[in-house]
């Protein structure tokens, strides 16, 4: 089975051009392959039951988070961390962790957002946190859903967050048979959504959803923003990307989109490194 770590060395020998700016990330991803996923019992869910949380509109995360000690996830939060220092001012974060004032159930999405919880206590940028939480919780959540992926039949889930952990969307694929599915950066966790409506705002007024498509090399992606709330996601066509890799590393490999996205007023609810790096200040 390709790993994360191998999709990434793959990716960017296909983009070379990447490979200075994007090498940051590859010390996350190699924390992640390191990372200890089988030291977690994944969550045993009853299909009746999560179906039935499902049907409250409330995603599996607020019923039942993982335990987990902050030195359990500390390896992977560490190249987040070495990735933001210079950026960001995080010694509230680092002070507040290290006293156990906040911990890995901080990282979980409020909102939507990743981290949401980190903002205000620790006076981060909603993408610090975000990409934080993304760093630091991915293997962990990963393994913790793992057994619920197979529940999530069409029909029981119709929001724009993601049914296991309640994150925005990080991304999108278009399918074989042309259906839109969401895919969660922080768990792996994918769910059908339609291709007319927001996700991110719930917009349905076709007018205002927009899609820039890429040409070229870059056939078979696409931004997909909206007017209404001025969000975008990107979107990877499967069916003309056959052998395009995970969503999470298509998504942080191809910035040359987010800079179309920026450069058209458009955010995004869960950053890469662009967000973090050079489009944080204007
Ligand atoms: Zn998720
Ligand atoms: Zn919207």
């Amino acid at each position: 089975m390709t790993t994360l770590a191998g999709e990434w060395a793959e990716l960017l020998a296909r983009r070379p051009t990447f490979r200075e700016a994007l090498e940051p990330l590859g010390g996350v991803l190699a924390a992640w392959h390191s990372w200890p996923s089988g030291a977690i019992t994944p969550l045993q869910c009853p299909a009746e039951r999560a179906r039935a949380v499902w049907s409250e509109g409330k995603p599996l995360a607020a019923i039942a988070a993982p335990s987990v000690s902050p030195e359990q996830i500390e390896p992977a939060l560490h190249p987040a961390l070495d990735i933001l220092a210079g950026l960001e001012d995080m010694r509230d974060f680092t002070a507040a962790w290290n006293a156990g004032d906040v911990g890995p159930l901080s990282l979980l999405p409020s909102d939507g957002r990743p981290g949401g919880a980190l903002i205000e206590r620790c006076h981060l940028t909603q993408a610090a946190a975000a990409f934080l939480a993304v760093a630091g919780l991915r293997p962990l959540l990963t393994a913790w859903f793992a057994g619920c992926r197979p529940l999530m039949d069409d029909g029981y889930w119709d929001l724009g967050v993601c049914p296991c952990c309640g994150a925005s969307p990080g991304c999108a694929e278009l399918l074989e048979d042309g259906k839109r599915q969401l895919a969660c950066h922080l768990c792996d966790m994918r769910w059908t959504f339609s291709r007319l409506i927001c996700p991110l705002c719930d917009n349905r007024r076709s007018d205002d959803l927009v899609r820039l498509i890429a040409e070229g090399a870059d056939e078979g992606y696409a931004i997909t923003a909206c007017g209404s709330c001025r969000g975008y996601i990107k979107e990877i066509d499967r069916r003309l990307r056959w052998n395009a890799g995970s969503a999470i590393v298509e998504d942080w490999g191809s910035p040359h989109l987010d800079l179309i996205a920026h450069r058209q007023g458009y955010w995004r609810p869960i950053p890469t490194l662009i967000q973090l790096t050079c489009l944080s200040s204007d």
